[in-house]
């Protein structure tokens, strides 16, 4: 097998597929859109809506490479080769379109062709009435009957719940041989370290009814994981994940840091991959917005940071360190997912927090878990109880499962569920508080309405009307008002709050489109004015305006004016129905596999991401910017029309991934040029955009790539902006804009000759200085010796002193020191050869005294250099050399 890096893995999986007609679709968020889900743990997640029916989308075949964690494998981690809290999958998906055979003999031709695998060392298992699936394997694919094992309903049937879709899968694994077997031993599905899992095939074919009868599905969709690390660790010939290039660079800086050593020690061994583990996690977690906090996914992110932080302890750190191995993950993982680049300083400073924040109860806790352990052998018994855990965890943080780790390195175990129930009652306790203020032990019997559930019940008087897409202004009754998360009855002057209407003008942001600004005002004297900052989507249906009172007051019931910012409106609008160019125009210079993964679009600029595999060339993004302004040219009319889904998909619209589309959707047309579902405010005709210049065009991971643009006055700022650089370069240039190439060629020309002419100066220059330098010469014990700061400009100059001054000198040791530009120095040795003869060493006496100059460097007898940055300790450096004679 040939070695693979890890982003090489990622790159021909996503192709390959691409290439069997899968749409690339970039990793969602770790917080699922479906808020049954605590967290994204498969690649399938974000695809949930699909695969239950309970979106539409046009989206017939995709591939991505998805973010996951999961928790249940966290005991597992560090012990097994293979299990990690964070982790990246794989996937190919088909909704409804190709089935079983085709993601068999997909996945067989991507791990015996694409990879390399021997096919002799694959096995795979498949659900035990699964016929169909030992057909294609044995018959088609041909692998041997022997390589095939048929596993039950817990290992091989997939299921969302007692009801609903589901079907047998199909795994792939590979036989790692038999050094790799497990004390246990075992074979496929048994032994997970000889047989590593690396590929789960899900054929979701059945519908299981109310009676729990399997129904077949009239569509059936596929769902495939294949874990990065684990494959990554077969193809770097890699003992465990944690050796391939997605582990080592930040177990060996963990290692450093801590001045220990990696594989010498199996606890620190184990604390090492904790830590690498769970800090991949952290970063990711926080990144996609996840703080800590006592519940849910904050608590998952606490316990992990916590439960790292205290896996430093076995390895010596004392003091918050997680927060310095950020960086070391950043670097690694940010070409693939440039959000943690972004969020680099907000990720180190909540992790450095937290670490603060838990390091001052973790010795007392620890002191105190000491304690209990003596306590528990005292008395014979090998469990804490629920009481003591909860009281770890109430008094110094300690997540539950930290202190089953603790007790589990003694062979004590914790009672969980009494723990849980410890839970319960405080949850309970604090409810009660909040609801009766602080002490009162009379309970209210209604309890309060969260502002959310106040909100979903104005919502059930209805949704707000969107009114925009028509006008930018409106009268309409204020119904509600929020101030600081509480229903307020009025806001004043100086008032922040939160405004509902029961129709409005201004659009929420959506679809990348950002939220509306502008002004409320009073349709009565009332001298109101209440600036809309932002306006976004608080709860499906309800659009809430961001207001600051500038003057007078707001009150619900009243009438009042609705008046959107139309010039930004404006802006947007010449941006978005661009990007709908922008997408036609890719796809019409690129082909059609361009499709867009994300956009955003506000009044000053559109962005664009998309996937395709090479960089834009000057040509290609020549023929987009001129197609686009043909376009805004021919003065294309947009036109929007309300259809159904299924219509406009037949109409060949393009719909988006991620998307929620209802039965009833908004189409946008642009001439005969572009077609898509969406429901943001355009222009009525292209001519209004004024001109669309591109900005910038990068890669943002795998496979995908982003576009920034600008139109109208952007665009005309920008070229402005460019003129105004011209203008000053020619004027200080003293030419005419077109001259300006010929001139700084000519101007860089004279700049080489002239650099030329001072080099032979200098060298002249040398030869009279170095007569003077001879007189600084001293005699040692009848060495000739000369250690002097000389003028040169670069290491070469430095060495033709040193040629210069062997000459005249005859028999001597020479040391030249020299300041280089941006405060370096430079050290020269020279030897000539009847004293290398005797003993002496250029090379040794550079290796002396380049640290104290904050270096290092070497070389040969007769001649060695060294550099360094400490400018100011060159001179002692110099002094040394007579010392060391
Ligand atoms: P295992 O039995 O080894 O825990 P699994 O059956 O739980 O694996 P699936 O839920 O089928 O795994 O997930 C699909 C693929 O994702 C697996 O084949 C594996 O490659 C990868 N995977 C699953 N869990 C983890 C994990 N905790 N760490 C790393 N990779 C994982
Ligand atoms: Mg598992």
């Amino acid at each position: 097998m040939k070695y693979m890096s890890s982003s090489e893995i990622r790159e021909k999986f996503l192709k390959f597929f691409e290439s069997k007609e899968h749409q690339i679709i970039p990793s969602a968020s770790l917080i699922p859109e479906d808020p049954s889900i605590l967290l994204t743990i498969a690649g399938m997640v974000p695809f949930k809506p699909i695969f239950l029916g309970q979106v539409k989308s046009s989206l017939k075949r995709a591939t991505t490479c998805q973010k996951c964690i999961r928790t249940n494998d966290i005991e597992n981690v560090g012990m097994t080769a293979r299990h990690h809290t964070f982790f990246e999958m794989l996937g190919n998906f088909s909704f409804g379109n190709y089935f079983k055979e085709d993601a068999i003999k997909w996945a067989w031709e991507f791990f015996t062709e694409v990879v390399g695998f021997p096919e002799e060392k694959l096995w795979v298992s498949i659900y035990q009435d699964d016929n169909e699936a030992f057909d294609i394997w044995h018959n088609l694919v041909g692998l041997s009957e022997k390589n095939i094992i048929r596993l039950g309903e817990e290992d091989n049937f997939w299921k969302v719940g007692p009801t609903g879709p589901c079907g047998p899968c199909s795994e792939i694994y590979i036989d790692l041989g038999k050094d790799k077997a497990s004390k246990e031993g075992g074979g496929v599905g048994v032994d997970g370290e000889r047989y590593l899992e690396l590929w789960n095939l899900v054929f979701m074919q059945y519908n299981r009814s109310e009676d729990g009868s399997l129904v077949s599905l009239p569509k059936k969709n596929i769902d495939t994981g294949l874990g990065l690390e684990r494959i990554a660790s077969v193809l770097q010939n890699a003992d465990t994940d944690f050796e391939t290039d997605l582990f080592l660079p930040i177990i060996k800086f963990i290692a450093q840091n801590a001045g220990i050593k990696y594989k010498e020690d199996e606890k620190n061994d184990l604390a090492l991959k904790v830590i690498a583990d769970h800090i991949r996690a952290l970063v990711f977690m926080v990144s996609d917005g996840i703080v800590p906090s006592n519940e849910g996914r904050g608590y998952v992110l606490r316990m992990l940071l916590r439960r790292a932080f205290r896996y430093g302890k076995v390895i010596n750190y004392n003091q918050p360190f997680l927060y310095e191995v950020v960086p070391v993950v950043v670097n690694l993982m940010k070409t693939v997912y440039p959000e943690i680049y972004k969020e680099e300083n907000r990720i180190c400073q909540v992790i450095l927090t937290e670490e603060k924040r838990f390091q001052e109860t973790l010795n007392i806790g620890i002191q105190k878990l000491d304690d209990l352990k003596q306590e528990l052998k005292h008395k014979n018994k090998d469990t804490l109880s629920g009481k003591e855990v909860f009281k770890l965890y109430d008094t110094y943080g300690f997540p539950l499962e930290l202190t089953r780790d603790i007790l589990k390195e003694d062979g004590f175990g914790i009672e969980e569920d009494d723990f849980k129930n410890e839970m319960k009652i405080q949850k309970e306790r604090s409810r009660i508080s909040r609801l009766s203020g602080t002490s009162s032990s009379k309970i209210s019997t209604k309890g309060e309405l969260t502002i959310k559930t106040r909100l979903e019940a104005l919502k059930k008087r209805g949704e707000t009307e969107f009114i925009g897409y028509d006008s930018v202004e409106a009268k309409s009754k204020v119904i509600a008002i929020t101030k600081e998360d509480k229903l307020v009855d009025k806001a004043v002057t100086g008032d922040q709050c939160k405004i509902f209407l029961e129709k409005t003008p201004f659009y929420a942001e959506k679809g990348g489109q950002i939220g509306d600004k502008g002004i409320i005002t009073s349709i009565s004297k009332n001298d109101l004015l209440a600036k809309i900052i932002d306006t976004q989507v608080s709860i499906e249906g309800l659009i809430t305006h961001f207001a600051e009172i500038s003057s007078g007051e707001i009150k619900v019931g009243e009438e009042v004016l609705a008046r959107v910012d139309s010039l930004q409106r404006k802006a947007i609008a010449r941006n978005h129905t661009a990007t709908h160019l922008l997408h036609g125009a890719l796809r019409d210079v690129l082909g059609d596999h361009v499709k867009q993964s994300g956009s955003a679009v506000n009044n000053h600029y559109l962005r664009f991401d998309f996937n395709h595999f090479a960089p834009l060339s000057r040509e290609e993004i020549g023929k987009i910017e001129d197609l686009i302004n043909i376009k805004i040219l021919e003065d294309l009319k947009v036109e929007t029309k309300i259809s159904t889904f299924d219509k406009a998909k037949e109409m060949g619209a393009i719909a988006l991934f991620g998307e929620k589309y209802g039965e009833q959707v908004r189409v946008v047309k642009i001439g005969e040029f572009s077609l898509e579902l969406c429901g943001g405010t355009h222009l009525n005709s292209t001519s209004n955009i004024g001109l669309f210049k591109i900005l910038n065009e990068e890669g943002i991971g795998s496979g995908l790539r982003r576009i920034e643009a600008v139109t109208g006055f952007g665009a005309l700022k920008y070229i402005k902006e460019k003129e105004s650089i011209i203008k000053e370069v020619s004027d200080k240039l003293q030419t005419i804009p077109s001259e300006i190439p010929l001139k700084i060629n000519q101007m860089i020309d004279d700049a080489n000759n002239t650099k030329k002419k001072i080099k032979i100066i200098r060298n002249k220059l040398a030869h009279y200085e170095v007569d003077k330098l001879l007189f600084k010469k001293k005699e040692i014990k009848g060495v000739n010796i000369i250690s002097l700061k000389v003028d040169a400009e670069d290491n070469n100059e430095l060495r033709n002193w040193g040629d210069l001054i062997k000459d005249k000198i005859k028999s001597g040791v020479i040391v030249l020191g020299t300041e280089l530009d941006q405060n370096k120095v430079g050290l020269l040795a020279m030897v000539t050869d009847d004293l290398v003869q005797k003993g002496f060493n250029a090379g040794n006496i550079i290796k002396s005294i380049a640290p104290i100059i904050g270096g290092n460097g070497g070389g040969k007898k007769t001649m060695a250099q060294a550099g360094g940055p400490k400018v100011d300790q060159l001179n002692q450096a110099l002094e040394k050399v007579y010392e060391l004679i």
